[in-house]
């Protein structure tokens, strides 16, 4: 059993202040983040899979640390998975894994806030977490999981809250799943997670976020483009100014996905309202519903959803609630 194994991709947690460069960049190894680590962690093998912030990932980046993660995930050798990797897009990385790896095994991905060059540094006390979780027998069949600041947090409702913190990782509709204390690591409570086989991304799906009094210039263009799809973070419980309903009618009709999410950061896209551009008929547009998913994390599933031939029907099943 080679028990727990680290694929290191980059982020805060491998950075450092360098004089040449101004600023703090990619500069620690998977080897010398291991070398954190203090003894009788168990058996832990690391392999680096990149080194860079997570803003200069591309799609196919984020499909590549994917597919390693499956590749392990199916490895009887391997026990749990850890990737390190930068915060700004640590959810969406998760949430992809969530949906798309067929595992039972912890998959639990970390960073740090902090640089190593700074006092404070919480790399090695994270990375040491999240190997903790994913070597858990009480971890498995949770799907991805976002282990930061001594807790534990499932991939679907996690989200970075604060562009400083520490503490920024928060699952605020739900709370934490549990919680890393010393070696102990405790569950409290345990979420449905989806599996989408997919077996590419569709890299052609939007994200436009709505403010008050917004043309469709946007919405306009993808349309025109004939895009695969887009994610509307829409106002309150999922509404968009009337002016915009022609340009979705003529988008959905013309064969695009068109996902209404939220701005808000919690709820279900849902209202009871009459009006135009408020739910309701949104529906009769053949909209589909994010269901509280965040406008990026719906990005990454309507990407998932349209990565395989998928009618409107089939699409608008995988959105459902509950999912
Ligand atoms: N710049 C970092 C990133 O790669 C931020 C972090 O890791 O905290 O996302």
């Amino acid at each position: 059993m080679v028990g727990v194994h680290v694929i290191t991709t980059g982020g805060t947690i491998a950075m450092k202040d360098d004089e040449a460069a101004g600023g703090a960049i990619p500069a620690v190894s998977g080897r010398d983040l291991i070398a954190l680590l203090p003894e009788g962690v168990g058996a832990v093998e690391v392999e680096e899979y990149c080194n860079l912030p997570s803003a200069h990932f591309t799609l196919d980046t984020v499909w590549g640390i994917r597919a390693r993660v499956a590749e392990l995930a199916a490895d009887d050798a391997v026990q749990g998975i850890v990737v390190t990797h930068g915060t700004d897009a640590m959810e969406e990385t998760a949430y992809l894994l969530d949906l798309t790896v067929d595992t039972d095994k912890p998959i639990a991905l970390t960073g740090a806030m902090r640089t190593a060059s700074e006092v404070g540094y919480d790399g090695a006390v994270n990375l040491l977490a999240a190997i903790r979780v994913a070597a858990s027998d009480v971890c498995g069949s949770l799907g991805a999981l976002v282990v930061m600041n001594q807790e534990i947090h499932a991939a679907r409702h996690v989200t970075k809250t604060d562009t400083q913190s520490t503490d920024t990782f928060k699952s605020l509709a739900y709370g934490p799943l549990g919680r890393v204390d010393g070696d102990e690591v405790v569950v409290a409570q345990r979420v449905v997670r989806q599996y989408i086989p997919c077996s590419t991304l569709n890299s052609d799906v939007h994200l436009i976020k709505l403010a008050v009094g917004m043309d469709d210039g946007f919405l306009r263009q993808l349309m025109e483009r004939t895009a695969a799809g887009v994610v509307i973070a829409a106002l309150g419980g999922g509404r968009v100014p009337p002016w915009w309903m022609p340009t979705i009618r003529e988008a959905i009709d013309g064969g695009m996905a068109v996902v209404i999410a939220s701005r808000c950061p919690t709820g279900r896209v849902y209202d009871g309202y009459g009006y135009q551009g408020a739910y309701r008929d949104l529906v009769e547009a053949g909209a589909i519903f994010a269901e509280g998913l965040s406008g990026q994390k719906a990005r990454i599933k309507l990407m998932v959803a349209l990565g395989e031939q998928r009618d409107r029907r089939s699409i608008q099943e995988l959105f459902r609630p509950g999912t």
